[in-house]
């Protein structure tokens, strides 16, 4: 992706003391303070990261639904080799579903629970077919307000707010509706976004409530992709590396963490 493509860690003291969250002033923002950390973080983000970023697919809406969830708990290559061998055995979505399920299952081997993902996969495109009412490829979806887009995809098994909210940001669709993966997730809740106690599909609505709310689908992806990024560059689960990062001066695990560490090789020396 565009933002991975040139991004290099600057050479600043990565601090690897392990540490749990701290619960420490993460809920101590209120409302327009949030929102004001958030455009400020965006703003640090997409120039370590590179903002625009591309987007990385270009699946119609139903095409996405079903590698979001092919996606679940898999790696990335894993769930795409799960998806183009499942296209390449079956070249419709009709075909996959009235196909016999241990075909489909033996399609998507690459990922993991294949053998829960077929029966789901299956009977979320007969329901998709049940509620349209024939053929659907959810482009309908373009023409429903996002809050009603959203629940009509979370009516289906298995789906929740992140893949609702990728069905419409990364397919064809591109509305402003934002997924928090993990990672996203995790960086939010250090920085104090949200408060340690909230969950990733509880975060999907309070982390979207502090964008502004004219922001179109690129700056909504931008959002996502460059937390993201964070996440998986440097603000790692076990060791973020908080000593190079540009978030430091306003995160209050990271200024917990690096104080900690000084105080400590203090105490010993
Ligand atoms: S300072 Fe940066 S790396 Fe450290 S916890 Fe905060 S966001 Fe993560």
């Amino acid at each position: 992706m565009l933002g991975m493509a040139f991004w290099q860690p600057p050479p600043r003291v990565c601090v690897g003391k392990r540490v749990k969250p701290s619960p420490a002033s993460a809920t101590e923002l209120d409302l327009p303070e949030r929102r004001e950390l958030a455009l400020w973080t965006h703003a640090r983000l997409c120039t370590e990261y590179g903002c625009p970023v591309a987007f990385f697919a270009t699946k119609d809406p139903l095409s996405e639904l079903i590698s979001s969830l092919l996606s679940h708990r898999t790696r990335n290559q894993d769930s795409h080799r799960a998806y183009q061998q499942l296209r390449a055995r079956f070249p419709t979505w009709d075909e996959v579903r009235d196909a016999p399920t241990n075909e489909v299952e033996a399609a998507i081997s690459p990922c993991t629970w294949p053998e829960q993902k077929a029966p789901r996969l299956q009977q979320i495109l007969r329901e998709v077919g049940q509620r349209c009412g024939g053929p659907c490829d959810l482009e309908f979806l373009a023409d429903l307000p996002i809050p009603e887009a959203r629940a009509w995809l979370e009516l289906l098994p298995g789906v929740g707010p992140k893949t609702s909210a990728a069905v419409l940001l990364f397919s064809t669709l591109r509305r402003p509706a934002m997924p928090v993966d993990s990672h996203h997730h995790r960086v939010a809740q250090r920085l104090g976004l949200i408060g340690p106690k909230v969950g990733e599909a509880a975060a999907h609505k309070q982390l979207a409530a502090l964008l502004p709310p004219d922001w179109d689908a690129q700056q909504v992806y931008d959002h996502h992709e460059v937390l993201m990024f964070h996440g998986q560059k440097c603000c790692y689960f076990h060791t973020p590396a908080c000593g190079r990062c540009p978030l430091l001066e306003r995160c209050p695990f990271g200024q917990a963490r690096v104080n900690g560490v000084k105080d400590e090789q203090e105490a010993k020396g």
